[in-house]
């Protein structure tokens, strides 16, 4: 997926807040974002609060929706640098294709990882066939200073560590929870897990009490350290906790996600991550030349063009 509009400004921002050293809840509403092919997904990460939650530092929530042959999932060719796009698929077919000359149908349970380095380029489209449906997350991970500039990779994970405790299933997706570990190759502390139930389920769920944690309902409606959540609204949790309670009376699903605090400035603008407004410079100017990210091949949608990088610089420079 990518940021086809970026109207969040680049950090460092006066508004955004300091990662606290001890446990808060924050509501903090998701906004409505177009992504390709007229795609409305609900963006969680970043807002004008919270930058980053650990490294994880996008967060779009997309459906679940109903969508009519050639429609769904339509993202043509685009770049990245600095991250890794990490898809969590609940429903629905997606293909993957990228500039390393992967070509990957995404299917439900399954997380898709591609890290960015220095470079690379994909699409994600909706797979072929009469319509369709689709539910996903997809999330970036600021990679650090140690990490960003390395080569690009991609890999698919069809299965992940999965367990039933208190009427939740929990998907183990990144790092630990309930002492499984996710494969997903990662190079920051973080934590990712789906828990989804059918019915009345509760659970505590232990915690790294030096992680900060969010909390975000993709389906119904669940109850977070007491506070009521439906999709569109992100639950900031804050640090220094030992334990989560979350609990639902129907059928709900919640994806929690946390991290070290990351610690370092973060810059995101378009599809890129990077420190300094002259790496977004260059990379766009890479991108809209056709240098530097490869090429993907058989995508049916359009290859996207980065928006004018001409106004980063200003809104970059702004006073903390
Ligand atoms: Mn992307």
């Amino acid at each position: 997926m990518t940021d086809l509009a970026p109207v969040v400004p680049p950090s460092p921002a006066t508004d955004a807040a300091p990662c606290p050293d001890h446990p808060l809840l924050e509501r903090i509403e998701t906004r409505a974002t177009e992504i390709g092919g007229g795609l409305m997904i609900r963006r969680a990460l970043p807002n004008r609060r919270r930058r980053t939650v650990g490294a994880w530092c996008f967060l779009d929530h997309a459906g679940p929706l109903d969508y009519p042959p050639g429609a769904g999932l339509r993202v043509g060719p685009h770049p990245h640098i600095g991250l890794q796009t990490f898809t969590w698929m609940i429903e629905g077919d997606v293909v993957h294709r990228d500039s390393l000359g992967n070509e990957q149908l995404i299917t439900p349970g399954q997380v898709n990882l591609m890290t960015a380095g220095r470079g690379i380029s994909h699409s994600e489209d909706s797979a072929p066939g009469p319509g369709g449906r689709l539910h996903a997350a997809q999330l970036w991970i600021a990679l650090p200073e140690a990490h960003r500039h390395g080569p690009p990779a991609f890999r698919n994970y069809p299965r992940l560590p999965l367990i039933e405790r208190g009427g939740f299933a929990v998907r183990v997706l990144a790092g630990s929870a309930l002492s499984e570990s996710s494969p997903v190759e990662v190079y920051s502390p973080l934590m990712a897990a789906d828990l989804s139930a059918v019915g009345a389920a509760r659970l505590e769920m232990p915690l790294i009490a030096a992680f900060e944690h969010a909390a975000l309902v993709l389906g119904g409606t669940a109850t977070v350290e007491g506070e009521s959540l439906s999709p569109g609204t992100l639950l900031y949790l804050g640090t220094r906790r030992e334990r989560l309670a979350v609990a639902c009376e129907r059928a709900a699903r919640v994806l929690i996600v946390g991290g070290a605090p990351f610690g370092e400035e973060v810059l995101l603008w378009w599809n890129f991550v990077a420190r300094r407004v002259e790496e977004m410079e260059e990379a766009t100017r890479a991108w809209n030349s056709g240098e530097r990210f490869g090429e993907v091949r058989g995508s049916p949608s359009p290859r996207l063009l980065a928006p004018d990088v001409s106004g980063l610089r200003l809104r970059g420079s702004r006073p903390r």
